[in-house]
């Protein structure tokens, strides 16, 4: 990018954590446009992360939010800060109450001032009486992360497939960029039969498709694959003088001007020698045929008696475990079935946790597998247990 597309610059200080990234902020009739690494920030030196980068667009969203809210009924309403003060402060007592200090913690806000920060930790040791207090980016929101893993459970686990037709309907209303994770899942835009799971991709800004994951490619073959492939150069451009001359041509062959890997292996050769001699059917069988698997899989599982599948599989994924008869952790139960079958070695599984439970998690990638060795996988199990 070049300068003359903004009609002014300003360096500020990345107000989105504690690290304090120096930020160079670029506008064009008023408003932030874009936002590129200060060289001279003493904590960044010519880097940011993702937020303090691309995270400006909240300045100008129109759902901004300008009130505090108050949710009853499942609704949001506006409120006055009185109300939802007196609200919060009233909440927090029945919490204690009800269920002692420590069902409460705070997160302060690494925005906040040192002042505003020591305030905090003081009202939750003084006034709460708990310990329970952190701030969000102690490690990157380590906390807040943590937090929505235990609420929400860890993303992927069991490879299904979101509605992308209504998750794009949403951000196109909301003029909001919609970018797909389809490392695992975009492989099924090639199987006629599960074509369907992946329907509104093409409605995607943006999206990921890694075809070592289930297109039978070596590691690492990864793409990022725009609806305007200009917006690379605008995400992933980074500045050394050594290396670039300025150029107004998008050189589509230089990756180095669009990765954030200056020097990086021509990836997508293994990709584009395999389609033309193979044909993008050859693949597609390939997917029908491990995501076919999957659902036999889960079959098998459900005829058992003695194991659950977590979910009905939509991809090649199949989360699942072993129901012991007696046994009262189960939980603990399958991640001691895992360690053994992985010293063992006739089988590999992954561990999950999906909505607070350990489950054993297989990924159907080899063609040659077949039910019975899935069948002999359930019966090692059963040995193990
Ligand atoms: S690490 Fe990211 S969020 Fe934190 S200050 Fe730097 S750019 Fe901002």
């Amino acid at each position: 990018m070049t300068d003359e597309r903004f009609d002014s610059s300003a360096t500020t200080t990345c107000g989105y954590c504690g690290v304090g990234c120096r930020l160079e902020t670029h506008t064009r009739a008023g408003r932030v446009v874009s936002i590129s690494p200060a060289t001279d920030g003493p904590a960044n030196r010519g880097h940011t992360c993702l937020k303090g980068r691309f995270a400006h667009q909240f300045s100008r969203s129109r759902e901004r939010l300008s009130t505090p809210l108050i949710r009853e009924d499942g609704a949001l309403r506006s409120a006055t800060w009185e109300e939802a003060l007196a609200r919060i402060a009233r909440e927090l007592g029945r919490i204690k109450t009800d269920h002692g200090p420590d069902a409460i913690a705070g997160l302060a806000s690494s925005r906040a001032t040192n002042e505003d920060c020591w305030a905090m930790q003081r009202m939750m040791r003084a006034a709460i009486g708990t310990n329970n207090i952190d701030n969000c980016s102690r490690v990157c929101h380590a906390p807040t992360s943590f937090a929505l893993r235990k609420s929400l459970g860890f993303s992927g686990a069991t490879g299904s497939f979101d509605d992308l037709e209504a998750v794009a309907a949403f951000a196109r209303g909301r003029g909001l960029w919609l970018h797909v994770d389809g490392a695992h899942g975009a492989a099924a835009l090639l199987s006629p039969k599960y074509r369907h799971l992946v329907r509104g991709l093409d409605r995607a800004d943006s999206f990921i498709w890694d075809a070592h994951k289930n297109m039978l490619m070596p590691a690492l073959a990864t793409a990022v694959l725009f609806r305007e492939g200009g917006r690379s150069y605008e995400a992933f451009s980074t500045k050394a003088s050594y290396l670039f001359e300025r150029s107004a041509r998008e050189e589509w062959y230089n990756y180095a001007h669009r990765t954030m890997e200056c020097t990086k292996t021509m990836m997508g050769l293994r990709l584009f020698i395999s389609l033309a001699a193979y044909g993008t059917d050859f693949f597609g069988g390939y997917v029908t045929a491990v995501y076919d698997l999957a659902r036999d899989f889960a079959a098998l599982i459900r005829d058992s008696g003695d194991f659950e599948a977590a979910v009905e599989p939509e991809s090649n994924i199949v989360c699942f475990r072993y129901l012991k008869k007696g046994e009262a952790d189960l939980d603990g139960l399958q991640r001691r079935i895992r360690r053994t079958l992985l010293e063992r070695g006739n089988f590999y599984v992954v561990q999950a946790e999906f909505r607070g439970r350990a489950w054993l998690r297989c990924t159907l990638v080899n063609p040659r597998t077949t039910l019975a060795d899935l069948e002999a996988l359930l019966a090692e199990i059963r040995a193990v247990a």
